[in-house]
């Protein structure tokens, strides 16, 4: 039997994406089920989930009202009985029969088992009961025992056979087994520590493969050339007389970092994180005038209109009297105005353009691209990004985030980019004092609201993401607004903005935020990324339980920007243990990069990153969290690797295991 053999077989394990003995022995238990000795039935224990080993005693099919129906059964063992029942699976009266020996796995509740996960069993059989057994992911037609029969006579043959594709010296170094044990006891450990360490290898390679492809990609993109920019001591004389304030000691060294990427051939390809407020949007703007100055054009990427037009006006003000050809492109840029600027735009007319998703279009286009900034990056896809970047020949790439990523995303996520990280805020802050509160206790926040408007100064108050619809959830900071302004912020001016509210009367909003003309702003989390209102010095969030902790730093981002002390109240709604414990760590640190490895251990890696397309890869063995320190070593084997062998001359099996890995899903360029 070889790897590559075709599994025959019943045709639904097809639909499992087994279609060869090597998808066969790679197709992992999802759980494995200690069936080495069974606890007695009378000794289970109300709520703990247990396995049963028994028989059915007597099995029956119970009609319910409607089409609903239950299977309503009794399994004993030698020390007594139990009553089980699953719902709206009537076969099973004809497969579990009364006499079939089982094995059940499900909680105790009340004194019965519900819905348990079952399979049909014999005792002398040494696959399925007496040792530790793998449980694996099934479809209509295939069950445990069958897969398990398959998966076992499949590895016995192959084992001997089976090369290991990783060198020996990394297997050496990291304390590895070799593949043939770790795949065999990943199926059939012998006990827990044999799986321990199946699960150690396996998880190792999960994430070497995919460093590995990380690292061919980013070799990819750096090897062909793209724009070199110049730069002088004029240059850089010239740009600072224009930025309002001396850069801080982070922002130099970001901007140094920068600057040495833009002037290779090199495409740069970076990831610039730094906390709310510390100050990106300089650091940008520098890179982006670099860019002008070599007559290459800058397209600046903004998740939302408001945050677009804020970065408008500030490149306005600090362009003032200078040729730079400035334009703004957004979702609510008339017609005729959008048709003049894309001529422009292709004319090269237009030196550097911010906008929105309006950016990606595909009649958007550049005379000669240099440079694209993609600010707060997370609200983009990867494929977004990838739009804009295609419409220049290789232009420099900066990405910003405020979300600071926990280092195993950016490794994982953004593997394939540069990271600087700007981790120091600009003079003058205050830190914003945090206060979660029970909603009944929401009159405090509302009261602070009020003097910070005696003494001239605004707030936010930001009403929660209730459903997907962005309708609804105008819907219920409509609701929330006008409760507040007959209420708690009566007499107040008070703005609404949220996804519902025409560009325009954001906009217009938004201005009259800005100059000081409304006192409370008032939004769902359009309010989330970016503003910046120095004047600004509280935060109310509704129902604070409902968002991210990610989310919420961000939201407290937008008060402490000035010498003021500024306060943000997180006001809960309905406060589970749970959801106190994750919002008094707003209360206990104001550092970015611990909410978001908080988060992260909290929500795990798709949350995290929400619904959006990120690119990440799905491990099966390996935690994100869990595993930090493999994931470090695995990128640095797998780059130390390809720098020794770039073409797999040494390591030929490697290079069939990534194909088979990642073809299709990622471009291996040079693979294969
Ligand atoms: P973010 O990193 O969140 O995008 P911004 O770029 O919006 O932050 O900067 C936040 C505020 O700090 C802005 O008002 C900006 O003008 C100010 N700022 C940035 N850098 C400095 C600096 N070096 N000195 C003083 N103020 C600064
Ligand atoms: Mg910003």
């Amino acid at each position: 039997m070889l790897l590559s053999d075709p599994v025959s077989g019943p045709g639904p394990v097809h639909n499992l994406g087994i279609h060869n003995v090597a998808d066969l022995v790679h197709h992992l238990p999802r759980r494995h089920e200690d069936r080495r000795s069974f606890r007695p039935i009378t000794s289970l224990v109300e709520g703990e989930r247990a396995i049963v080993h028994g028989t059915v005693e007597r099995i029956r099919l119970v009609r319910m009202r409607g089409r609903r129906t239950a299977v309503d059964g009794r399994v004993a063992d030698d020390s007594g009985s139990i009553r089980v029942r699953w719902w709206n699976m009537p076969w099973l009266v004809s497969s579990l029969p009364a006499g079939t020996e089982v094995v059940l796995y499900g909680r105790v509740k009340k004194g019965e088992i519900t819905q348990p996960e079952y399979e049909a069993v014999r005792a002398e059989d040494p696959l399925n009961v007496g040792r530790i057994v793998p449980v694996y992911p099934l479809t209509k037609g295939v069950n445990g025992p069958a897969l398990r029969r398959a998966i076992h006579q499949a590895l016995t043959e192959v084992v001997e056979t089976l090369t290991d594709p990783l060198p020996p010296s990394i297997l050496g170094e990291r304390g590895l087994p070799p593949l043939a044990d770790a795949l065999f006891s990943i199926h059939f450990p012998a006990d827990r520590d044999d799986l321990a360490r199946a699960k150690r290898r396996l998880g190792y390679d999960e994430f070497f493969y995919f460093q590995l492809a990380v690292a061919i990609q980013r070799r990819h993109a750096r090897r062909q050339p793209g724009v070199a920019q110049k730069w002088s001591a004029t240059l850089d004389q010239r740009i600072r007389a224009r930025l309002p304030f001396q850069l801080t000691a982070a922002q130099e060294r970001t901007v140094g970092e920068i600057v040495a990427d833009l002037t290779k051939p090199e495409p740069m390809n970076r990831l610039l994180q730094g906390d709310v407020g510390s100050g990106k949007t300089a650091v940008a703007v520098f890179a982006s005038l670099v860019a002008v100055a070599n007559k290459t054009q800058v397209a600046f990427l903004a998740p939302t209109e408001v945050l677009a037009r804020q970065h408008l006006a500030t490149l306005q003000h600090m362009l003032k009297d200078s040729d730079v050809g400035l334009a703004l492109l957004v979702g609510s840029t008339g017609a005729a105005e959008r048709r003049q600027l894309l001529r422009e735009l292709k004319l090269g007319v237009v030196d550097l353009i911010v906008g929105t998703h309006a950016l990606l279009e595909p009649a958007v286009e550049f005379s000669r691209l240099g440079l694209v900034v993609v600010d707060e990056q997370h609200k983009f896809g990867v494929e977004q990004r990838a739009r804009l970047i295609r419409k220049g020949v290789r232009p420099d790439v900066l990405v910003m985030t405020a979300t600071p990523i926990p280092r195993t995303l950016a490794l994982t996520a953004f593997g394939d980019l540069d990271g600087s990280v700007i981790d120091e805020m600009p003079p003058g802050r205050t830190p914003s004092a945090t206060l979660v509160l029970r909603r009944a206790q929401g009159h405090r926040a509302y009261k602070r609201i009020r003097e910070e408007a005696a003494a001239g100064r605004q707030s936010y108050v930001v009403f929660p993401l209730v459903a997907e619809s962005e309708e609804i959830d105008a819907g219920a900071a409509q609701e929330g607004f006008a409760e507040l302004v007959a209420g708690p912020l009566k007499g107040l001016r008070a703005g609404l903005v949220t996804g519902r509210t025409p560009a325009v009367e954001k906009t217009a909003t938004m201005d009259a935020f800005r100059a000081g003309e409304i006192d409370v702003l008032v939004g769902t989390t359009v309010l989330e990324v970016g503003l910046d209102v120095p004047n600004a010095t509280v935060m109310v969030v509704e129902s604070a339980e409902r968002f991210g902790l990610s989310t919420l730093h961000q939201l407290r981002g937008r008060v402490g920007r000035g010498t003021s002390p500024s306060f943000c109240f997180l006001l809960a709604s309905r406060l589970t243990v749970e959801a106190k414990d994750r919002l008094l760590v707003m209360e206990a640190t104001d550092d970015g990069f611990r909410i978001a490895e908080e988060d992260l251990r909290l929500r795990g890696p798709g949350e995290f990153f929400g619904t959006r397309q990120h690119g990440m890869p799905e491990f099966r063995v390996a935690d994100l969290v869990r595993d930090h320190a493999v994931l470090v070593q695995a990128r640095e084997d797998a780059f130390a690797l390809l720098a020794r062998d770039g073409r797999f001359e040494r390591h030929p099996d490697l290079r069939a295991e990534l194909t088979r890995r990642f073809v299709g899903r990622i471009g291996l360029y040079e693979v294969g």
